[in-house]
């Protein structure tokens, strides 16, 4: 599944709406050091319901709104955008015939977080069992941060078994049996 395009608003050092396009398969994202390139891998983890702080560099959940410089002032929220290709199917269940699938959340700086999910407002469960078993959760191996191979390659059999569930498209199971069971 291929990410088309992000739009970011307020969200860390992108205060004014950008919209970053991916068009082809593989894509590089380059420039000077703290430009906010890492900022885009973040909001990726961001919209897919990143619940940590510490893993989106920060210290509190609302450290994502621009906070402000000498010559802006801060932003009230932050807001971010994926657009996907379902053209292969990717997706199942309601949202397989979608051709793209746009995930969006934003967050106040009351702390309320939104989620939609093509245009309609849902909650953050949604968009994971929407994406689960596709590689693209928030801590997937979609991302492969600094420091996540050498975790692999050290990993327990119980661990490194998550991630070829999640590779082979059995963990959407596994976590419906999950919640069947504890009804
Ligand atoms: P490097 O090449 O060093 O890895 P980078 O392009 O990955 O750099 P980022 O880490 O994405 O850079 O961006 C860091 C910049 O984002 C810093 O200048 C930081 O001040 C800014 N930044 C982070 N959070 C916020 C925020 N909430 N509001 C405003 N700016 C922010
Ligand atoms: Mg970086």
């Amino acid at each position: 599944m291929r990410l088309k395009s992000i739009k970011l608003a307020g969200f860390k050092s992108f205060v004014d709406a950008t919209t970053v396009h991916f068009p082809s398969n593989m894509c590089g994202v380059v420039g000077p050091n703290g430009c906010g390139k890492s900022n885009i891998i973040d909001a990726v983890r961001w919209v897919m319901g990143e619940s940590s702080a510490k893993h989106l560099r920060g210290e509190s959940m609302t450290d994502v709104i621009f906070k402000g410089s000498n010559s802006r002032k801060p932003a009230n929220q932050a807001s971010v955008e994926l657009v996907f290709d379902n053209n292969e199917g990717r997706v199942t269940g309601e949202f397989a015939a979608y051709r793209e699938i746009s995930v969006k959340r934003t967050v106040n700086s009351d702390a309320k977080n939104i989620y939609y999910l093509n245009g309609s407002k849902c909650r953050r469960k949604d968009i994971m069992d929407v994406f689960l078993g596709t590689g693209l959760g928030p801590r997937s191996y979609a991302i492969i941060s600094q420091g996540i191979i050498s975790n692999l390659v050290e990993s327990k059999p119980e661990e490194l078994r998550v991630f070829i569930e999640e590779a082979a498209g059995i963990s959407r199971y596994k976590e419906r049996r999950r919640e069947t069971e504890n009804r």
